[in-house]
């Protein structure tokens, strides 16, 4: 049975950390608000793979740069805690990109994070083509065109940490959230400034819809015409990969050009689930190319890599590999504005390419809305008081 229609003032499709941020702001403002996730978990992008004989390891994002802002929100608002990574991050690049100076790389690819290697065959002088001016942008971003170098943090505990606290946030309330479901039927009147939708079985009108730069849309009607959202979907590929035999850390965070196959690397190991044994046991992670086959032997070429750079004991063997990959659209700014304007200020868009570059632009907007919610998170000896508590025993356990 269809339920009676339901008015919400916007509708945030996501439930990743921006999606949640934006609705909570929006609600202290006195709106109602809705979340709509086809997920059945909180953190979008911000997610775990369940491996096993291993445990729950992280899965899509693990890296914060630092933005202004970005740090200090996250532990403002979400009561989370972040370190110094250790050992530091290495950047292995090409001589050639070090030297040149930063250009702004979204020209370059129309905004898109990511070089386009899917398409077609790529040679390996043309994939570092492409892929140069993206480290020269992460470079540029990581200060290490002059000193000093900024240093990474990451959230203890990882991307679980991340969830945890995205569901205590959610436990405050202020807002509606619809997790298993997709927004489906939309109908956008511009003519009469409303939004009619389908969630499940309850139809939905409302005053806008707020979509990022990835979230993947049907094509919806506009004043009764089918109109297809742009937005170009860029598969990322990831490798974990479980190695023995490693007993000495070399690897935090890496951003490496070294490779045929892998773009950047992470040592995931402090946030397994649970933790890894033995010692010297550790999980690897890689964005591999799009094109090249995902098998062990690539998982093994790749590993090869990172020990002629030093960044793994030569002893060190692989015992597990396991890939993932993610077709998500990465819209541009310029996307974005025109979906804005075929919305004819029906629809709303954040700037979410990377999720640092999203709390970043967002944050001064947030923080004086989202501060009085951060006052209440705090309170000493509550749930979530004893969850952080947790999760630094936890960390200093590892
Ligand atoms: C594999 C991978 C690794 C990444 N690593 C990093 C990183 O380490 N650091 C970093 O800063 N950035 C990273 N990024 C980029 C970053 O995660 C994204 O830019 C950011 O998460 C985008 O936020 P978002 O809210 O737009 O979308 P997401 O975090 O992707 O969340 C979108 C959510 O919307 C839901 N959804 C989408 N469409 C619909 C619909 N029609 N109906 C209902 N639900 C819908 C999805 O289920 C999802 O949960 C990574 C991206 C990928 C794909």
């Amino acid at each position: 049975m269809v339920e009676r229609d339901t008015h919400y003032d916007s509708v945030v499709i996501g439930a990743s950390p921006t999606g949640l941020f934006e609705a909570a702001a929006l609600a202290e403002t006195g709106a109602k608000v809705l979340v709509v996730d086809q997920s059945d978990r909180l953190g979008g992008a911000w997610t775990t793979l369940d491996l096993p004989g291993v445990g729950t390891v992280e899965c899509g994002s693990h890296y914060l740069i630092d933005l202004p802002n970005v740090y200090s929100f996250l532990e403002e608002v979400l009561d989370i805690r972040l370190v110094l990574l250790d050992p530091p991050p290495q950047y292995i690049l090409p001589r050639r990109v070090a030297s040149r100076l930063c250009v702004d790389f979204t020209q370059r690819w129309g905004g898109k994070i990511s070089p386009r290697v899917h398409r077609g065959e790529v040679s390996v002088r043309s994939f570092r083509n492409l892929a140069s001016p993206y480290y020269r942008y992460v470079r540029h971003l990581l200060g290490m065109d002059g000193p000093p170098r900024r240093p990474l943090k990451y959230i203890v505990g990882g991307t679980s940490a991340l969830v945890g606290a995205l569901e205590r946030f959610v436990e405050q309330g202020g807002f509606d959230i619809e997790l298993g479901k997709r927004l489906e039927d939309i109908d956008l009147s511009v003519l009469e400034k409303t939004v009619r939708c389908r969630v499940g079985n309850r139809v939905i009108t409302a005053g806008e819809l707020v979509i990022s730069s990835c979230t993947s849309m049907p094509s919806i009607l506009i004043d009764g015409k089918f109109v297809d959202i742009p937005g170009d979907i860029i598969p990322s590929v990831q490798l974990h990969m479980m190695v023995d035999g490693a007993a000495q850390r070399r690897l935090t965070f890496v951003q490496f050009s070294g490779s045929d196959h892998a773009i950047l690397a992470s040592d995931l190991t402090d946030s397994c689930t649970p933790p890894l044994v033995p010692a010297d046991r550790r999980l690897l992670s890689a964005y591999v190319r799009t094109d090249v086959p995902h098998d062990t032997a690539t998982a093994q070429a790749i590993l090869d890599d990172f020990k002629r750079a030093g960044l793994l004991e030569r002893e060190a063997r692989l015992c597990f590999e396991n890939w993932s990959r993610f077709d998500l659209p990465q819209r541009s700014p310029e996307e974005l504005a025109h979906i804005e304007k075929l919305g004819g200020g029906l629809f709303r868009t954040l700037f979410t390419h990377s999720f640092s570059m999203a709390i970043s632009r967002n944050a001064p907007r947030w923080t004086p809305f989202l501060k009085q919610r951060a006052a209440k998170f705090r309170n000493p000896g509550d749930a979530s008081g004893q969850a952080i508590a947790a999760q630094d025993a936890q960390y200093n356990r590892v």
